[in-house]
């Protein structure tokens, strides 16, 4: 394959190996690589002792060949896209490009620490997104708005995955709060009783700063979960009558109390602690919790009980669930330092000095 000009006076080829026999080849300017991108300045700046930088001067000193720097692992698309918004060449960004081919520009940005070279194409790259609830499509776009500080994707995606994280056990990986938990995100589907991982490794799409502060909100909503579940039986535990379907006796009270605490056991939070629901989403508690069912011996034998509104337990109980669930709020890219706005032509005249905006 041919070098690929993308600066005609470039002083350096970068070079990618690729599935093909021959690494693509990339004529660029080291300058504006290092301007766009603080890794690459780390590489190759005239400053850097890095060993790519001292080789790339000492061959220049010596001016043959222009001087080749190895990268590897980066996809060539997206590399060909970013070194070519480097250099200003707009007509050689994509317009339109998939949620897949937008996340493998993330992961070059991200890696080169230079999102803001393609800044300007992101909102159209991003046009037409509808919010996604597929797990896959939003960790990639929660990684996606990440990097290039898609705002509102980013609020929805934290909110929405607050209710999807649990926690693995098996083959600990990363440390949380001094603690060896693997990170997972996603419902744990019951297959005929027997519990299966919907696996993704969170981990992967949010960087850590995020991970860490939606693994709090979920602690907090965890707790306060369990709050409600202790209330409940609390509630039924006092002396004074509560149900009042039926002839207001005590003996739905009972019948409610024993359903509640054997499903409250079955489920492993009699003890009211938040680690035994761990390997649990938020989502996976809630809905269980909503799937109790209270039943009645009568005569024609035993069945769900009928309760209205306002004495059904397990309707009251979802309703300060949902309370709790409320309290989890999006997540703004501003608190993680990110989505740092653009300069303003006021800001500019005053770096100048050029005195007060002037209405025009
Ligand atoms: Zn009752």
């Amino acid at each position: 394959m041919p070098d690929i000009h993308i600066s005609p006076h470039g002083d350096v080829i970068i070079s990618l190996p690729h599935q093909g026999d021959f690494p693509a080849r990339f004529l660029v300017s080291s300058t504006a690589l290092c301007t766009a991108s603080p890794v690459f300045a780390a590489m190759l700046s005239p400053s850097s002792s890095f060993s790519e930088a001292v080789s790339l001067r000492s061959h220049n000193a010596i001016g043959n060949d222009l001087y080749v720097q190895n990268l590897s692992d980066d996809d060539p698309v997206a590399l060909a896209v970013v070194l070519n918004a480097m250099h200003f060449q707009s007509l050689k960004v994509p317009r339109k490009v998939s949620v897949r081919q937008l996340m493998q520009l993330a992961i070059v940005c991200d890696k080169y620490n230079c999102a803001a070279v393609v800044k300007q194409w992101v909102a159209l790259w991003v046009d037409g997104w509808t919010k996604s609830t597929v797990l896959s499509t939003q960790l990639q776009r929660l990684f996606i708005a990440w990097v290039f500080d898609v705002e509102e994707e980013f609020e929805f995606l934290t909110h929405a995955l607050v209710s999807k994280i649990a926690f693995a056990f098996e083959n600990d990986e990363a440390l949380v709060g001094g603690e060896k938990k693997k990170k997972v995100c996603g419902l744990v589907k019951s297959n005929e009783g027997k519990r299966e991982w919907f696996t993704c490794q969170l981990g992967e799409y949010a960087p850590s700063v995020v991970l860490d502060a939606m693994i709090k909100q979920r602690e907090t909503a965890v707790r306060g979960i369990l709050r409600v579940c202790k209330a409940t039986l609390d509630k039924y535990s006092t002396p004074q009558v509560q149900c009042c379907h039926r002839s207001k006796t005590e003996q739905c009270d009972y019948t409610i109390l024993a359903f509640l605490f054997k499903a409250f056991k079955n489920m492993g939070i009699m003890d009211f602690d938040h680690t035994a629901v761990a390997d649990l989403s938020l989502e996976r508690l809630v809905k269980d919790l909503g799937d109790i069912k209270i039943k009645h011996v009568t005569s024609e034998g035993t069945k769900e009980a009928k309760h209205s509104e306002t004495c059904d337990p397990v309707k009251q109980m979802l309703l300060d669930l949902a309370v709790v669930m409320k309290e989890i709020v999006p997540l703004r890219l501003e608190s993680f330092g990110r989505a740092e706005p653009a300069m303003s032509w006021e800001t500019w005249e005053m770096a100048l000095g050029v005195g007060v905006s002037r209405q025009t």
